[in-house]
């Protein structure tokens, strides 16, 4: 068997949502687990937080019904609500509160017949222009809403744009623009993604909505996961699968764009960028052996990529690399490709086998 996998640490999705509620004392929250709970696997997550979560989040009611089998009785919250009328049906059919986001859905909801009311999440346009209502629409659809066959809550949800910017202006505007529809008699309301969670007591309220920190990733460029107490939770090891000795001058890989400057002895490893690495890794990024950092020597092929061993004398054939995990975090890999651990996370492809701790 090819050996590279993803581990899964159920029990630092455990810590890391434990944390989060923490950081939010008394308030609810849906743990995002869209993306294939972002691409740990939402079934095994799922159920291991079947017991400590208030609810679930995702972005569609496929993902909705893979949690609902884990799930019974969970909320199940659709972030961008329903895309059509097939999804009106089922998301009362599977008990799903819904975001309403625009006048098109909100309509649709009120033609549609359904099984049994749904539970509500006006959505507040606070400033990042991407979903939902202004501020006056969203007093006339609560209005609207209250009351008809086909709502039980109402609710407001918001998101936000520079939460994990330190002290951004537009987090406090849009945090003013939710704060002005206090007034409104909404029966819960939710903000805070994993930034404002950690960074943002003010924008609480009712639910909160952690996505990036369950997975042990950090929302901030500027503070690590490790520092705001969070354990990593995925970790991607592969094996050396061949050494090879180059001599000075001599190139390794695609392009030939690594050239040794001394005798170096190069490892091939079985991971490359039809795996999820980013084949935008430059020459030096660092991978883990033997407890040593060791850089990528050369581009990222799609099932390869190499490494300089050189100064790792006893690294052998059939060693194990730690591609990310808990020496190199995903989000130090993320910054030196340019990208967030997010993205890195999401694209660990479907031939990489999850195993669960
Ligand atoms: C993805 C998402 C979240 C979670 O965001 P993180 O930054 O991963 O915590 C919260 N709310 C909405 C609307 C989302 O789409």
């Amino acid at each position: 068997m090819r050996p590279l996998i993803a581990s899964v640490d159920l029990a630092a999705i455990r810590h890391n949502y434990a944390l989060a509620k923490r950081c939010a004392p008394g308030r609810r929250a849906f743990a995002v687990v869209k993306a294939n709970a972002y691409g740990h696997g939402a079934a095994a997550v799922v159920a291991a937080l079947r017991d400590d979560a208030d609810g679930f989040a995702v972005c569609s009611v496929e993902e909705a019904r893979v949690v609902r089998e884990q799930a019974p009785a969970a909320r199940i919250l659709l972030l961008e609500g329903c895309f059509d009328a097939e999804d009106d049906q089922s998301a009362a059919e599977l008990g799903l509160d819904v975001a309403v986001q625009g006048v098109e859905q909100a309509e649709r909801l009120l033609s549609a017949r359904l099984a049994r009311p749904v539970n509500v999440w006006l959505k507040l346009d606070s400033g990042m222009h991407r979903l939902g209502f202004e501020e006056a629409q969203v007093r006339h659809w609560a209005e609207r809403l209250r009351g008809a066959p086909q709502v039980a809550e109402v609710n407001l949800i918001s998101h936000f744009a520079c939460a994990d910017e330190h002290q951004h202006a537009l987090t406090g505007e849009q945090l003013e623009v939710c704060l002005g529809l206090q007034d409104v008699a909404f029966d819960h309301r939710a903000l805070a993604n994993s930034a404002a969670v950690l960074s943002l007591a003010p924008a609480h309220m009712d639910w909160i909505r952690p996505g990036i920190m369950l997975y042990g990733a950090s929302p901030f460029a500027e503070r690590s996961a490790a520092e705001l107490g969070l354990k990593p939770v995925m970790t991607l090891t592969a094996k050396i699968i061949a050494v090879h000795e180059v001599p000075v001058g001599d190139s390794v890989g695609y392009g030939a764009s690594w050239v040794a400057e001394r005798p170096s002895r190069i490892g091939t490893v079985c991971c490359g960028y039809a795996d999820g690495y980013p084949r935008q890794a430059p020459s030096g990024t660092p991978v883990l052996v033997r407890g040593h950092r060791v850089p990528l020597a050369g581009r990222v092929s799609m099932d390869m990529l190499a490494i300089d061993l050189t100064d790792v004398p006893e690294a052998r054939i059939g060693d194990e690399v730690e591609l990310w995990g808990a020496n190199v975090s995903v989000d130090e890999l993320a910054s030196a490709c340019g990208t967030i651990g997010y993205e890195l996370l999401t694209r660990v492809t479907a031939r990489v086998p999850r195993r669960y701790q």
